[in-house]
């Protein structure tokens, strides 16, 4: 039978907003020596704005257009916010046989037979389009553009920290946690610049969905216990494989929701630790 402290471990994380799907995951939770967490939507705010467009050949207004009627396929925050710049009129454009490439960025056809690439560095390596590489240089995201097998220009895209990051890694670290993570899809400059504004140990960019738990799975073999915190449909396979797999309930996807053992119904990342707190708080009371 389960002791009745846990009941009320699981009573207190519920007012703080923290859903442990199971008591076994109060207890685990106090084990924990790494936490692992995804950037986009995570720790930053995964709202994106545009700062600034470079269109090489293109009238800057219509190559927007044309990469906004390309992006308004897409679910991800980054071509939310291209598709917010653009306004409404690229809805005349005529566009067909898009495919979202997960960790890439999207394909298509416009306005009949040109094709359309926009996404990152990945994304143009593999379709054998050649750029400035000077652009994998910019320590901001960068929506790289090529309009029929040719460079067109790029979209520079900025997101913010949460506002309680900082604190949520400085606590995380004070709760004598080891190891802090940051794992991301996005370019490592981006990824190196965040992590040394919020102090943490460890931070890969440049990861595919498939790549984040391979991550994970090698920081298992180290003997390390780990907390994977996401929010996104791409986290799913990493929040399973994790010992104790978490969701930002705040904007997370349905996917990573389902996969989780502990939901943060907010999206503030403070709360990581609040949950490793209410299980040390519950295992006093049970033993
Ligand atoms: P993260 O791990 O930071 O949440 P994702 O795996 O969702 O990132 O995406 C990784 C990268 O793939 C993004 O940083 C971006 O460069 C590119 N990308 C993904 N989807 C799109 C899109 N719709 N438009 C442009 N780029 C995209
Ligand atoms: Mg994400």
């Amino acid at each position: 039978s389960i002791p009745l402290g846990y009941f009320g471990g699981i009573g207190a994380a519920s007012k703080n907003g923290i859903l442990f799907k199971g008591s076994n995951f109060l207890d685990q939770i106090t084990r924990i020596d790494t936490v692992v967490m995804d950037k986009t939507g995570t720790l930053t705010k995964g709202v994106f704005e545009v700062q600034d467009v470079v269109a090489d050949n293109l009238e800057k207004n219509d190559f927007v257009q044309m990469v906004a009627a390309l992006e308004a396929h897409s679910n991800h925050p980054i071509a939310q916010a291209i598709v917010k710049y653009a306004g409404d009129t690229f809805k005349e454009l005529s566009i067909a046989e898009v495919e979202e490439i997960p960790g890439h960025g999207l394909k298509g056809k416009i306005n009949d037979n040109q094709t359309i690439l926009a996404g990152n560095e990945k994304l143009l390596y593999k379709f054998n389009i050649p750029f400035d590489e000077k652009l994998s240089m910019l320590s901001d995201t960068t929506v790289l553009v090529a309009i029929n097998g040719k460079f067109a220009g790029y979209i520079i895209i900025a997101d913010t920290l949460k506002e309680d990051a900082k604190i949520a890694i400085k606590a995380l670290y004070d709760a004598k946690i080891k190891t802090l993570v940051m794992l991301s899809g996005d370019k490592q400059i981006v990824v190196d610049r965040i992590a040394d504004q919020l102090g943490l140990d460890k931070a890969v960019g440049g990861l595919l969905p498939e790549d984040k738990v391979k991550e994970v799975e090698r920081l298992k073999e180290e003997g390390r216990l780990i907390a994977f915190v996401g929010d996104g449909i791409n986290d799913a396979p990493v929040v399973t494989v994790a010992d104790v797999g978490m969701a930002m309930g705040g904007l997370g996807s349905d996917a990573a929701i389902e996969a989780a053992d502990v939901v943060i119904q907010t999206d503030q990342p403070s709360k990581i630790v609040t949950a490793v707190k209410v299980g040390h708080v519950t295992k006093r009371i049970v033993w």
